[in-house]
């Protein structure tokens, strides 16, 4: 049992202020939506608790069961159980899906996984995701299509198996069979009920297949409404108009 506490967290970018006091506890076994307009800071939020250097605390506190997340480096925070899925995943060339996915593997547990069982663990994970095997061969996310990035980001997360994940904008630019693809996996890895889900989106649509515990309307760098899953069919329908007006 796990447990993510952000706590009236500050954030500014280029000494610009974008969170402007966020409160938010995420525990294990939940999925939380957070949906909001673009440029309303989602993803500054996703980026401040993984540790990007950009993005500056400048108060509040994030705890991971009782520690506190931001003292630590990238790095530990993987240790620590912290998983993030990017918007814009970077290219690495000459190193290969199967190599980096190990190297995470190993990051995170601090030993290196069996090559067998990491090796049948990873075609599980693949097959699940309907992933073609060659895919394991391609260099890091080298002209991958949005669809692969995303399938690949949720591969991460299963082999992983993070006490929290942070997934942002993982519906944006796939197509329907994909995005039910990737909802499945969620779906399935949200189910062992040893994972919390912090789920970043501006649609709606993926929140039809994964069904969230609780819905956070996030404008003007703070969570201004909190509801359960009603409130993503009371987003589909008025959209985030009213909250931007009271925002500005
Ligand atoms: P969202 O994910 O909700 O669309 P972002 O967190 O990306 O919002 O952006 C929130 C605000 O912070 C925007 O005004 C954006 O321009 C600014 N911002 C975010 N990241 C950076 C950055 N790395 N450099 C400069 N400005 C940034
Ligand atoms: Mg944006
Ligand atoms: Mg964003």
């Amino acid at each position: 049992m796990s447990t993510l506490e952000i706590r009236d967290l500050q954030v500014a970018v280029e000494d610009k202020e974008i969170l402007r006091g966020v409160n938010l506890t995420v525990k294990s076994g939940e999925t939380h939506a957070i949906m909001g307009p673009n440029g309303s800071g989602k993803s500054t939020l996703a980026y401040a608790i993984a540790g990007h250097p950009k993005y500056t605390i400048t108060g509040g506190q994030v705890l991971l069961d009782g520690a506190d997340l931001l003292e630590l480096s990238v790095d530990e925070r993987a240790r620590a159980g912290l998983f993030l899925a990017m918007q814009y995943p970077v290219e690495v060339p000459g190193v290969s899906v199967s190599n980096f996915l190990r190297s995470a593997v190993t990051a995170v547990r601090g030993e290196a996984p069996k090559l067998r069982e990491f090796a049948k663990d990873l075609k599980n994970g693949m097959d699940a995701l309907s992933i073609d095997p060659a895919f394991a061969q391609r260099n890091l996310n080298e002209g991958f299509s949005g669809g692969e990035k995303k399938r690949h980001e949720i591969l991460q997360m299963e082999l992983l198996k993070p006490k929290i994940a942070v997934l942002d904008e993982t519906d944006s630019g796939l197509d329907v069979d994909a995005l039910r693809v990737v909802s499945e996996g969620i779906n399935r890895f949200r189910a062992t009920g040893e994972t919390g889900v912090l789920l970043i989106t501006h649609y709606t649509r993926i929140l039809r297949y994964v069904k969230p515990d609780f819905v956070h309307v996030f404008a003007g760098g703070r969570i201004v409404e909190a509801g359960g899953p009603e409130l993503a069919d009371k987003l589909e329908s008025e959209g985030y108009e009213q909250y931007t007006k009271a925002s500005a």
